[in-house]
């Protein structure tokens, strides 16, 4: 069975959408894709000889090589522009995922896609930064917890007025924080601007967690001498405060 983590990555892709899967690995999710129906054509792309030998044979154990091409290169390199209009990248860093997308654009190959569903591991904000300077809207956001992990999984679609959609989304006045502007459009950009519209149990139990990691590390960092280290700790405090105070 699929994880709950592609699942609700599935779960975001437009229907009848053709799709290139960057990263791919084992090739699960354009497999679940084709499966279901969701999408009539997926390239899965790969880096690495391993993981796109993976692909192969999970694609010919579900007896889909005709409609998934299976093609080795470095993120969207494998696919054509025009050929695809739906993206999905997941399971990587933030800042690798915005480099993947910066060049593929520059290369022409976001031409035809309207859909792109990211599912980064950490840097999320670098994403959303990489969205919003983009012109790209991010549509929306759900969390998943599983295995004791949190992962965000973002929407964005190309529409014609992104940016005065995007100015309301990241309207830092909905937060009711005593923050400066500045501050709280970092925190939408690092927590996630519909995220916070409706904070779940999820995303407290997940920031809950954030927050504990850094006690942690202020209780182990202990008292200092070193005027940085004292810095670091009150600006762990400090975030501390700002998770509390969010949600
Ligand atoms: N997308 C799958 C998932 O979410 O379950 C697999 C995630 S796996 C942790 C990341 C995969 O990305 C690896 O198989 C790695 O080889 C591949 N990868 C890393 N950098 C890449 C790049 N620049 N272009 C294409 N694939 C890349």
């Amino acid at each position: 069975k699929l994880s709950r983590r592609l699942q609700t990555i599935a779960g975001l892709v437009p229907q009848h959408s053709r799709v290139a899967d960057i990263g791919s690995d084992h090739g699960l999710l354009p497999v679940y894709l084709l499966q279901t129906g969701r999408s009539d054509f997926a390239v899965a792309g790969e880096l690495n000889e391993g993981p796109l030998q993976a692909a192969v044979r999970q694609i010919e154990a579900a007896g889909l090589t005709g409609r998934i091409a299976a093609r080795r290169g470095n993120g969207l390199a494998v696919v054509e522009p025009g050929e695809v209009d739906c993206v999905t990248i997941a399971g990587m860093g933030g800042a690798l995922m915005a480099a993947i997308l910066s060049e593929g654009m520059a290369a022409g190959k976001l031409e035809g896609v309207t859909t792109l569903v990211l599912q980064p591991n950490v840097g999320e904000d670098l994403v959303r930064r990489w969205l919003l300077q983009q012109g790209w809207y991010l549509a929306a956001e759900r969390l998943v917890e599983e295995d004791g992990k949190w992962y965000e999984v973002l929407l964005a679609v190309r529409i014609a007025d992104a940016e005065a959609c995007s100015t309301m989304l990241y309207n830092p006045t909905f937060l009711p924080l005593d923050r400066d502007e500045e501050e709280k459009r970092r925190l939408l950009l690092h927590m996630g601007p519909w995220l916070l519209r409706q904070p779940s149990n999820v995303l407290r139990r997940k920031w809950q967690s954030e927050a504990d990691k850094l006690r942690k590390i202020c209780a182990r960092m202990g008292r200092s001498d070193s005027a940085e280290a004292a810095e670091k700790q009150r600006e762990m405090e400090r975030e501390i405060e700002t998770i509390e105070e969010v949600l």
